[in-house]
């Protein structure tokens, strides 16, 4: 696709802990295994952090902080020129930056770099944003004069998860730094080894020491610690919304330290009757099965008007038959998906179809374990779901498609909005008054129309309801990692 390279057997370069600019050790000594899903394998060994690593992070980052260091003093524009530079070694890097992704993460090559380039995109924009973040003078009586500024929030805790490991490192490193914030990074366990290359990357750059601190290591030890940690000042977290609810009750408890969560979702597509087959069809499945599955957004619940809702089970289920060949070695050229991220994943997904068939749902094709090695499963249509069903109510996060009927588009407006989740949904239809009146009437984030996972650094994307809290991108997103002050001057 672009010329690129993959390499096979990527060298693990980092796995030991980034703080204040150097590689150290975990205090308590141990260590944990990372995985490669393709073929169970272990890669290597990582450093298992813990409270007492996150204070230390915790300390560089105050310091880098402190109102007379490098970076509180740094020109806004300069600010921005390092963001843009981390972006321009990361690209420089892609091709191994993404090979290294595919053995721990398992997803195909042209996603990994696709993946990259938007982390890239994302470090851009908010790198030409620095010197652009400006306050207001405000409307005052004579001999008075008032104005705005924004602050960097301070030091900013950031726990990302395992479906998109180097891209959400790179989007939570983009706002935090962007703002003028230090940060302190938690990648995911299960695939913590690309996030780790962000200590090179930032140290080539010249990142002043303490800026960004990378602890690997477990949710309820390195996580929690960041969560609970009274001189972390913001954690921004991507993940389900069972360890949202943790993060803000630990806000609570502890310092009210502000929080932006970009928790779960259970997405809802509505195909209108007046919709293209054959661009629907391969749009819907697609939108469903994106990431493995494996993709906070992904429009998991289909809904069909009842015209058209025997064609597209049918055609859905020819295609996810084909698609079946199209899953494989990540690293095989003609390959569209990978395994599932590890054997916890892959047997809860096996457990939700096995659900799906006992709550009456219908198997049109796949619902099993693809291969004898590596976590990978069958493209999976299920027809006839009704909604009170565990596969219609839950996050799989695996490949498998539930399609739901309705005969009328309230029903269809109402049945998609009552869902505890709200992160994003999609409407097909040819019919202009039917988009924009679904759209308008959807409670969720973001709502696509004829398209699904549309939009980029600029484009504001968050959760209504359990999904989450806040939003990232474009100014919206910048906005809650700093705080508003106002100045008033009596002249
Ligand atoms: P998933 O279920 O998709 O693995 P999680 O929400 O469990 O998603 O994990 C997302 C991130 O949250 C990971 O980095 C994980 O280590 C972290 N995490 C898990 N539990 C906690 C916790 N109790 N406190 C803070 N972070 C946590």
């Amino acid at each position: 696709m672009s010329g690129l390279k993959s390499i096979k057997k990527p060298a693990v370069k980092r796995t030991q802990l980034f703080i204040n600019n150097e590689w150290v050790n975990a205090v308590g000594g141990k260590t944990f295994e990372s995985i490669n899903p393709a073929t169970e394998d272990v890669i290597c060994s990582v450093q298992e952090g813990g409270k007492a690593d996150v204070d230390l992070a915790v300390s560089a980052a105050r310091l880098a902080m402190k109102r007379n260091s490098p970076w509180r003093t740094m020109a806004p524009a300069e600010r921005g020129l390092l963001l843009m530079k981390m972006a321009d070694i990361i690209e420089r890097d892609i091709e191994y930056i993404a090979s290294l992704e595919v053995v721990d993460n398992g997803k195909p090559f042209t996603s990994a770099v696709g993946d990259i380039r938007a982390g890239i995109k994302c470090l851009t924009y908010y790198g030409g944003y620095c010197d652009k973040i400006e306050g207001k003078t405000l409307a005052m009586e004579n001999g008075k004069m008032g104005y705005t500024r924004y602050e960097p929030v301070g030091v900013v805790g950031a726990i990302t998860p395992w479906n998109f490991p180097f891209m959400l490192s790179c989007f939570k490193l983009a706002h935090v730094l962007g703002a003028g914030n230090s940060i302190v990074l938690k990648p995911p366990e299960q695939t913590p080894l690309t996030s780790l290359l962000l200590g090179d990357i930032a140290i080539e750059a010249g990142i002043p020491a303490g800026v960004i601190n990378i602890i690997t290591g477990f949710g309820p030890t390195a996580g929690a610690a960041i969560s609970e940690h009274p001189d972390i000042n913001k954690v921004t977290f991507t993940g389900s919304t069972e360890v949202g609810h943790l993060i803000q009750k630990a806000s609570g408890d502890t310092n009210l330290k502000r929080v932006t969560l970009e928790l779960g979702g259970k997405s809802a597509l509505i195909v209108g009757k007046s919709a293209d087959l054959s661009m629907v069809v391969p749009l819907a499945q697609d939108a469903c099965y994106v990431n493995m599955g494996q993709t906070c957004c992904a429009l998991t619940r289909t809904y069909v008007h009842e015209d058209i809702y025997d064609e597209f089970v049918k055609q859905s289920a020819e295609l996810a038959k084909k698609t079946r060949a199209k899953v494989g070695d990540p690293f095989a050229d003609d390959i569209r998906y990978g395994p599932q991220v590890d054997k916890i994943q892959f047997e809860k997904i096996l457990d939700f179809i096995d659900s799906g068939k006992k709550e009456g749902a219908k198997l049109e094709c796949g619902g099993g374990r693809l291969t004898e090695k590596g976590y990978f499963v069958e493209p999976t249509v299920f027809s006839n779901v009704k909604d009170d069903m565990r596969i219609a109510k839950e996050e799989i996060f695996g490949p498998v498609q539930q399609i739901m009927k309705f005969s009328n588009i309230e029903e269809a407006i109402d049945r998609a909005n009552d869902s505890e989740y709200g992160l994003a949904a999609a409407v097909f239809t040819n019919d202009l008054s039917e988009a924009l009146y679904v759209s308008n009437s959807l409670e969720s984030g973001q709502v696509w129309v004829n398209s699904f996972m549309s939009g980029g650094a600029n484009t504001p994307f968050g959760g209504y309801k359990k999904s989450g809290i806040g939003r990232e991108f474009g100014w919206d997103g910048l906005l809650p990692y700093m705080e508003i002050k106002t100045v008033v001057i009596k002249m």
